[in-house]
């Protein structure tokens, strides 16, 4: 008898709760192999650590961190590190359960892990930020390893922080090892094409899924939520494939451009303001009004639970690109479904990132590194080959986009499961 797991408490709107309520949608499509779904409900390996730090006035500050290997039936864990206040325990499970999903959707030989601190690292100075990252990577640096669990970035955390980590496990392990990390910098065997990689993703993605609705970019006018690395790096695709950039909101405040944004004058602002507030060339709106706007497509790409069912009634986009990793709840879901809006779900619209990470970890092994132009083609074609066969599936079934993802990428997992067999 399986009992529900002691240590979290998820809400139907939760993330594991979300989680849950996807794996529950899909069971229909995985015939017997659905006798292993309690796998998929419960993470293999979930690691607490205290992060205790000296902070630059001589007190000792403690943080809270975690490494949660969701699975490793398929290859190592793969999945970034979030600095943020809010963490938990839940949300990281949450982000390393989508992570199996999403290795195995776009069929990369990876298991699903992910990582965090409960943290504001824009308090901390970048002494305290290294002395953080280095004891942090220490303390889970007994369940990680290019061949275990391979850390990446993900929100508040970059390439200066994975440098940090690299060196970190090096030097416990005493041997230069690059590929404990991805989304490091490029001489220290970080790949070309990795920053913006999830942003194009999220763009090749919203391309293929446009060219099916019949829905011509040049002139298509999106709204992004969330401003960051995927957030920008996607709208700038957009922008050069002849789209318009009308309505912008980030923790900093909301913007609005009917016209569409002058992006070349937009993100020199971003970088000195630290947000689209205050932006000259547009207008400001309330938060909650973004929820309104005038689109035929959407991005979000901030945090968890942002389009709720409320929200979900007043989108006027066609088609919803979720850059962010959990960003819809199920009974938005529903709703938009309803509305027959086209969501592109996270499990493979922001795959790109991880696939780019995946060619890092080879070109580390390998010690050869490719061109930017060939690992934006690899990404291209990776991404549309594994759209089309989600696509096929919610054909064949007529079941959504995301719970397609799930038939391909849960019947890849539980396949590796069956075959490997139990131990002992
Ligand atoms: P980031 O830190 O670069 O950017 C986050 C953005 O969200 C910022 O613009 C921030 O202002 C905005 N934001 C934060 N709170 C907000 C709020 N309450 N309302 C509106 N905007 C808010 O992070 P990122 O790397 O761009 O990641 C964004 C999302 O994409 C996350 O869900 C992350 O898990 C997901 N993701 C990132 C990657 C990657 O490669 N970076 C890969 C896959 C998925």
């Amino acid at each position: 008898m399986n009992e529900s797991l002691s240590y979290v408490h998820p809400t139907p709107d939760s993330p594991w709760g979300t989680y849950l309520s996807q794996i529950d949608r899909v069971m229909p499509y995985l015939g017997r192999l659905a006798r292993w779904s309690e796998t998929l409900r419960r993470p293999k390996r979930s690691l607490i650590v205290d992060v205790p730090i000296e902070m630059d006035d001589g007190t000792i500050a403690h943080y809270e961190g975690y490494r949660v290997q969701h699975s490793l039936t398929r290859g190592p864990g793969k999945g970034g590190v979030r600095y943020h206040p809010d963490v938990t325990l839940e949300e990281v499970m949450a982000l390393s359960a989508w992570m199996s999903i999403k290795n195995a959707a776009v069929n990369l030989p990876f298991g699903g892990a992910k990582g965090g601190i409960r943290v504001d690292p824009k308090k901390l100075s970048l002494k305290e930020l290294e002395k953080l990252t280095r004891r942090y990577t220490s303390e889970i640096g007994i369940i990680i390893g290019p061949t275990q669990d391979i850390p990446a970035p993900d929100v508040n955390t970059n390439a200066q922080i994975m440098a940090w980590m690299m060196d970190t496990y090096s030097m416990n392990v005493g041997g230069t090892a690059t590929g404990v990390v991805t989304g490091k910098p490029i001489h220290l065997g970080g790949s070309l094409g990795r920053v913006k990689a999830t942003g194009r993703g999220v763009f090749v993605t919203g391309r293929e899924a446009a060219r099916r609705l019949g829905m011509n970019l040049d002139g298509a006018r999106v709204a992004v939520q969330g401003f960051g690395n995927v957030g920008s790096s996607a709208a700038e695709l957009f922008g050069q494939a002849g789209a318009k950039i009308v309505a912008i909101q980030d923790h900093s405040g909301t913007v609005c451009n009917a016209r569409g944004f002058d992006l070349a004058d937009l993100m020199p602002h971003v970088k000195d303001a630290g947000g689209v507030g205050g932006f000259q060339g547009g207008e400001a709106m309330a938060a909650e009004e973004f929820w309104d706007t005038d689109c035929d497509i959407l991005i979000v790409a901030a945090l968890e639970g942002q389009i709720t069912a409320a929200r979900a009634s007043r989108i006027k986009a066609k088609l919803v690109l979720e850059g962010a990793n959990g960003p819809t709840v199920p009974t938005a879901d529903d709703i938009l479904a309803d509305r027959g809006v086209l969501v592109v779900p996270d499990v493979i619209c922001n795959a790109g990132g991880v696939t780019v990470s995946y060619f890092e970890w080879v070109q580390d092994f390998s010690s050869f590194f490719w061109t930017e132009d060939e690992i934006n083609v690899r990404l291209d074609k990776i991404m549309v080959g594994a759209l089309k066969n989600i696509w096929d599936t919610a054909d064949l079934h007529r079941i959504s986009l995301r719970t397609a993802t799930f038939a391909v990428a849960c019947e890849r997992i539980l396949s590796a499961r069956e075959e490997r067999g139990l131990y002992p």
